[in-house]
């Protein structure tokens, strides 16, 4: 390279970098002015349930920052820009949903790492959700595709559990491809991502052999993080009981346990089986994962009623769950109320358990310091029908819905507009020029006064606001 080369090189550099800069922070708009107060936004009047900080009271949350400045008894609305009432309303941490499918994008038919998968912001935040667990949609070969294509661009954190299978979840001739499942070079993968690549996942496999799950342990070793398994179709030569006694470590992850389909049900009481016993005692976590099939009443209720409770509560979430028994987290959780745990017991499940498993302690708390993700949640009172996987339903009179969500501290859903102020009201309830620091929506702007017609054009030689947008 030539000296002048270089030079232009650099200055070319200069130009476009400084053009990327003026266009980002258009994008962002001009700085935010400090704020001096304690809080940018305080949830006030709030039962809190945070299961980590053994919290279950009237407790206000003050956040700064986008993290959690103060949890405590009658905080100041004076010390915050904005204070939002939460009154009669559980204010809990971001709800986890530890195994969905959200690889969508790639445009493969018939293929969790494609058009059986969906976009998580359209499912998560209205439903109190702010962190999921993609359960294996991608392998080796293309999680950065994934990591690309969704975890980079979403408003919900997504973390994802490496399939061992290294085409990822693409169908039986990919998931039963003994070749492709190397847990050396799969684990070595996912410690190139701590903190993103949470778990090994080993799904749908149809062979009598033991290697998926072997090598998912191998895999998880490497990288320390727990392996999920979806057991696929039982197989006599593969009895879960050796799978949870032999092969798998205490802290990973049982998905589908209340299925009844890979013997996690005891045939003759109905209660948990012994696998399933085994299990809770060596540590090994059951989860949910409701799906198109995998929740049937006539397993989870005799399990539970017979004491055993799940770990954690997950939907997998994909095309063929969203929209028939399985709805959304919430009411995967309103079904085990139905069945007898609280709303404590429930909301510690989408909470601190699920982000103790994939040891993110981080997460699903409201400790001071942590990331301000939250859930506000109602109780809605009725007669409500519940639906599993065989369609067939149990009435209950409770469900829990999602009223506000915020994400780092801003409000990114809100579904009554408890954030928002009266349409016709003269004066705003904070300062507008500061409302970027508490949500994601678009004020009114600044200092415009009840009752304003905007303007239709700008005058003549005046500059063009913004287009909200
Ligand atoms: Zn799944």
């Amino acid at each position: 390279m030539t000296a002048k080369y270089f030079v232009h090189a650099i200055l070319g550099c200069l130009i476009l970098c400084s053009t990327i800069g003026i266009a980002q922070e258009g994008r962002r708009g001009p700085p935010l002015p400090a704020n001096p107060l304690a809080y940018d936004l305080l949830l006030r009047g709030g039962h809190v349930l945070d299961d980590k900080n053994k919290i279950d009271a009237m407790r206000d949350v003050g956040i700064k920052d986008g993290k959690v400045a103060a949890v405590g008894a009658n905080l100041n609305p004076k010390d915050a820009l904005k204070t939002i009432d939460v009154t009669g309303l559980y204010v809990t941490p971001g709800l986890i949903d530890l195994h969905v499918h959200v690889f969508a994008g790639t445009g493969e038919r018939g293929s969790y790492a494609g058009d059986l998968s969906v976009y998580p912001d359209g499912f998560t935040l209205r439903n109190g959700v702010t962190t999921v667990v993609d359960a294996g949609s991608s392998g080796l070969r293309n999680f950065d595709d994934f990591k690309d294509k969704i975890i980079d661009r979403s408003t919900t954190r997504v973390l994802s559990m490496l399939n061992i299978v290294g085409a990822g979840m693409r169908g039986s001739k990919y998931e039963d491809n003994l070749e492709d499942m190397d847990g050396k070079l799969t684990g070595e993968k996912a410690r190139q991502f701590p903190g993103v690549i949470v778990g090994i996942k080993s799904a749908h496999f149809t062979g009598p052999e033991w290697k998926p799950y072997d090598q998912a342990v191998i895999a998880g070793n490497i990288a320390n993080i727990p392996v999920m398994i979806d057991y696929g179709t039982r197989r006599t030569e593969r009895p879960l009981l050796d799978l949870v006694s032999k092969h798998l470590r205490p802290g990973d992850i049982y998905t589908h346990c209340f299925s009844g389909l890979r013997g996690e049900q005891n045939s003759e009481t109905g209660l948990a089986s012994e696998a399933l016993l085994v299990m809770k005692k060596r540590g090994i976590y059951c989860d949910v994962g409701h799906g198109g099939g995998s929740f049937a009443w006539t397993v989870a209720t005799p399990i539970l009623k017979g004491g055993y409770l799940p770990d954690s509560i997950s939907t997998d979430l994909h095309v063929g769950s969203m929209n028939n028994g399985m709805k959304d987290l919430l009411n995967v959780a309103d079904k085990l109320m139905v069945i007898g745990e609280t709303i404590p017991q429930v909301v510690a499940q989408m909470t601190s358990h699920p982000a103790h498993e994939i040891k993110q302690e981080q997460l699903g708390n409201l400790s001071v310091g942590s990331g301000a993700d939250v859930a506000v949640l109602s109780v809605e009172t009725g007669s409500f029908g519940f639906v599993d996987m065989y369609n067939t339903k149990m009435l209950g009179t409770k469900k829990l819905v999602c009223e506000l969500t915020l994400r780092d501290g801003k409000v990114v859903y809100d579904l009554n507009g408890m954030s928002a102020d009266m349409w016709d009201a003269k004066d705003h309830s904070a300062d507008a020029r500061q409302s970027r620091r508490w949500t994601t929506f678009n004020e009114r702007p600044y200092a415009s006064p009840h009752g304003q017609r905007f303007p239709q054009s700008s005058p003549v030689g005046e500059p063009i606001p913004p287009t909200p947008k």
